[in-house]
């Protein structure tokens, strides 16, 4: 085993290897390089321990010239990176969910750049409020008195509960106790803001009666929660927010309404169920919350709009400053909305909407297009072809409701599947795709066409590397 270990090549030798090859890497920061040299290596020395290596042979520093240099280039990026998502899942959480309209990145990259009147007012000199940013926006878009904006919506749901819960019930469906993901469970939110959640009804059904027995002198406010990512079918029914809202109201009591998704637009154009809008809601809800970055299409935020004079009440909860979002976000936000106010505009220009909306027609010619150009990088690597399938809209909202795309297949004729689409997530930039039937599919539904260039290089990286693994 010994002996192994000394085979290991010295850093010096792997750094003069790599620069007669890559001249380029004697640029980089020799202290990095060092250590990225003296990492790749770690690994092989934990495989000897663990007998997994044989022969020194094995350790041999021409054999591991190319995975070195590509593990060194990987080293160099930062942690989050820049990937391509052809999964066809629009509002992809574990990709960073929506893609930022380019007026948003453009406000983004200024309130980057340089000081800017976060808190400060222009017209008086004096300290100002991030809030109003955008709450002007908000009233015009949804038709609501008043806004506020957070860093999520699992922070507005809280703070909504804290402010005006804390102490007493709130009476919630047994439908709708879910669990978003990322550990966000309405329950266990309920009982962090010190609410006592009444919970009625069965899972399938709920009646008003359900929730006029459990009104009480304890009670503060009837809650609806979006179901998101889980969809009852069958036997069920709920009561509709209108009875709800009268409800509340002949007791004196709050409706608020965590939406979810929470949608400015019908997107029944295409195929999809007409869920009500945030301005839909609103008009009966004291208040509703929503998140940014869902299929609004904007950045990472918690929305709330309702009463003006709930709202006050929200941004003087001392909580509201731990949950407060920075001028980026404000940044983006206000950008993003202002789309809303065209929206022609808002479904062209907004990435998310723009996904979630492209006909079927268009999805196919796309997908035919991008096998062209796969076809000319790989002809005579693998099998192309273009397949039906389906693209989810993603994050919790329309959950398994199908959107009919075409998607782009890649069958390696050389090695199995699964290794290339493990290759495509060593190159640069990433692909994610998921197989089907034998085949990597690609979605050109969550592909934007500038990205078609980037994309065939990331596969014909893939395929390279997937074929010198053997
Ligand atoms: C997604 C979601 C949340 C959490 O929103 P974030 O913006 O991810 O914090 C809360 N409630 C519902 C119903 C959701 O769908």
């Amino acid at each position: 085993m010994s002996n192994l270990f000394a085979a290991i090549p010295s850093v010096d030798l792997c750094k003069n290897l790599l620069f007669e090859r890559e001249p380029d890497l004697g640029k980089m920061n020799p202290e990095l390089l060092r250590k990225l040299i003296t990492n790749y290596w770690d690994t092989f020395r934990q495989k000897i321990k663990a007998g997994q290596i044989k022969s020194s042979h094995e350790l041999d520093v021409t054999v591991h010239l190319d995975s070195l240099s590509r593990f060194i280039k990987l080293g160099q990026k930062p942690n989050l990176r820049r990937v391509i998502n052809g999964a066809g899942v629009v509002v992809h959480t574990n990709l960073g969910r929506s893609v930022l309209p380019l007026e948003a990145q453009q406000a983004v990259n200024l309130a980057a750049q340089g000081y800017t009147n976060l808190e400060f007012d222009l017209q008086t000199g004096n300290r100002g409020s991030r809030y109003n940013l955008v709450e002007g926006w908000l009233q015009e878009i949804t038709g609501a008195e008043a806004a506020v904006v957070v860093n999520n919506n699992a922070a507005a749901v809280m703070l909504m509960l804290d402010t005006f819960c804390r102490g007493g019930e709130v009476v919630l469906s047994r439908g709708e106790l879910v669990e978003i993901g990322g550990s966000f469970r309405i329950p266990n939110v309920m009982r962090k803001s010190g609410a006592i959640l009444r919970e009625v009804g069965a899972t399938n059904r709920t009646h008003l009666q359900d929730y006029a027995e459990a009104i009480c002198q304890e009670t503060r406010a009837l809650m609806r929660v979006h179901t998101s990512n889980y969809r009852i079918v069958g036997f069920h029914s709920k009561v509709s927010l209108e009875e709800l809202s009268n409800l509340a109201h002949a007791n004196k009591i709050l409706l608020l309404e965590d939406l979810g998704s929470g949608s400015l637009i019908h997107f029944a154009q295409a195929g999809l169920p007409d869920e009500p809008t945030v301005q839909e809601t609103v008009r009966y809800a004291d208040l509703v919350s929503f998140s940014g970055d869902k299929v609004l299409g904007g950045p990472q935020a918690g929305i709330i709009v309702g009463r003006k004079d709930l709202v006050d009440q929200l941004k003087r909860n001392q909580l509201t400053r731990a949950l407060r979002c920075d001028k980026l976000c404000l940044a983006a936000l206000e950008a993003s909305l202002r789309l809303y106010l065209d929206l022609d505009m808002a479904k062209h220009e907004i990435p998310t909407l723009k996904a979630i909306l492209t006909p079927y027609e268009e999805l196919a010619s796309q997908a035919e297009h991008l096998a062209r150009g796969f076809q000319a990088v790989l002809s005579a690597k693998c099998q192309i072809s273009c397949q039906k399938s389906v693209s989810r809209v993603g994050g919790g909202a329309f959950p398994q409701y199908d959107l009919p795309t075409v998607m782009v297949f890649l069958k390696p004729d050389n090695f199995p599947v699964e290794k290339l689409k493990k290759a495509l997530l060593t190159v640069d930039p990433p692909v994610i795709g998921h197989i089907e039937d034998d085949a990597f599919g690609i979605d050109p539904r969550t592909l934007a066409l500038t990205d078609y260039p980037i994309l065939f290089k990331s596969v014909l990286d893939a395929f390279s590397v997937a074929e010198k693994i053997g």
